[in-house]
């Protein structure tokens, strides 16, 4: 007589204080479910006449044995574990009071229902299946014990006492239908950011930004308009971490990031190609601009200073090609980028090249 399991956390060690903590959650739906199950029992048992010791078995039952399964899940070393016996008392004992209430259809169907449910909303691995044969075998026990007569009718009084049960379990189970559905679709939401984005810079990582420049590609194919890719690798990083350390490394790459992010307009799309190597989409940009912006990056590359490292020196080799009919696919396109780039690295580094059959390829930016 409980609902639903929060979201997931994401450590292991979160995961683990969220499992801990399980029976705090299912207290207070012990609480009111089983509180609800006794007003169910209580109208079989005004109807049956019963004798004082079902009335204080259905107290005992419903009304104290939430408190003991807390104690018990509370004192336990492993309060999972123990949460997890509890549930399955709980089946038992829904188990036990379908014989005790003579099987009167309507309040047993609503007992074993709920019960069941709430092992499938627990999340626990198979719980529901688990718990099946406890609540069967107490209805089945109590009945051989106690041989009760069978009264499947239920009265309006029972019906009446019934539905609090049936319509607060529906409502709260709904309840926590679509509250774990808002989880999953931001917890998605969030997973789809994490994959697009390259953690260290923040960036764009390379799955995405080559799907941004495979669409930019298409879209100069289909209308014609322009774009260009640059491809951006600091020159002699091995040295930096060499000289400096990883941690100087792991900055300047930050930095580096930061620097090209702050050096293109927002329709532009920047990402980490991997390494120490960034690539930079410019959408609607002739090679022109785009030369223009690769200029900038490099020359702002060699003012930085990274405030923990300030000796540590940068710069960069910068390959240029703009969209040309010529690139059938993304592939070419990135390949007369990666050959501008390294013929910028084999004229000596820190300087922009343009890919030779690109239109306006005379250009060859070297520093002043
Ligand atoms: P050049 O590109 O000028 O030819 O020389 P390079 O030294 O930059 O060349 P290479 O690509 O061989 O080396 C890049 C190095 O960058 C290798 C790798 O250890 C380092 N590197 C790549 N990513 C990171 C990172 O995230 N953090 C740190 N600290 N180092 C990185
Ligand atoms: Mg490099």
């Amino acid at each position: 007589m409980l609902s639903r399991v929060a979201a997931m956390p994401y450590s292991t060690s979160r995961q683990d204080a969220f499992k801990q903590s399980t029976y705090r959650r299912i207290y207070p739906l012990r609480v009111v479910g089983m509180g609800l199950g006794g007003l169910a029992i209580a109208g079989v048992l005004i109807e049956q006449h019963a004798h004082p010791w079902r009335w204080a078995l259905m107290i005992a039952s419903c009304l104290l044995w939430p408190q003991i399964a807390l104690l018990c899940a509370r004192m336990s070393a492993n309060s999972y574990r123990a949460e997890k016996h509890n549930l399955l008392i709980d089946s038992a004992i829904a188990g036990m009071w379908v014989a005790l209430m003579h099987f009167n259809l309507l309040p047993s169907v609503v007992l074993v229902t709920v019960t069941t449910f709430d092992k499938l909303s627990s999340g626990m691995r198979r719980l529901w299946l688990i718990s099946l044969p406890g609540l069967f075998g107490a209805a089945v026990l109590t009945a051989l014990i106690l041989r009760p007569p069978v009264q499947l009718e239920s009265s309006l009084l029972i019906v009446a006492c019934t539905l609090p049960l049936l319509v607060v379990h529906t409502l709260s189970s709904s309840i926590g239908s679509y509250r774990l559905i808002r989880t999953v679709s931001r917890q998605n939401k969030l997973l789809e950011q994490l994959r697009r984005t390259d953690a260290q810079t923040g960036l764009f990582a390379r799955d995405h930004w080559q799907q941004q420049a495979d669409a930019a590609l298409q879209l100069f194919q289909a209308v014609g308009q322009p774009a260009c890719l640059l491809m951006i690798d600091v020159d002699h990083f091995k040295q930096v971490n060499d000289t400096y350390g990883h941690t100087a490394g792991d900055d300047a790459i930050r930095a580096v990031g930061q620097l090209i992010r702050d050096c293109i307009c927002e329709e532009d799309c920047a990402g980490r190609y991997g390494g120490d190597e960034f690539a930079v989409l410019c959408q609607n940009t002739g090679q022109p601009d785009a030369l223009g912006i690769a200029e900038r990056i490099r020359t702002e590359l060699l003012t930085l200073r990274l405030p923990h490292h300030p000796n540590v020196r940068l710069s960069s080799s910068i390959g240029v090609a703009a969209a040309a009919p010529a690139f059938s696919n993304l592939q070419a396109w990135m390949q007369a980028a990666d050959a501008a780039l390294y013929s910028a690295k084999h004229q000596g580094r820190n300087q922009v090249a343009s890919h030779p059959t690109a239109p306006y390829a005379a250009a060859q930016v070297r520093p002043a």
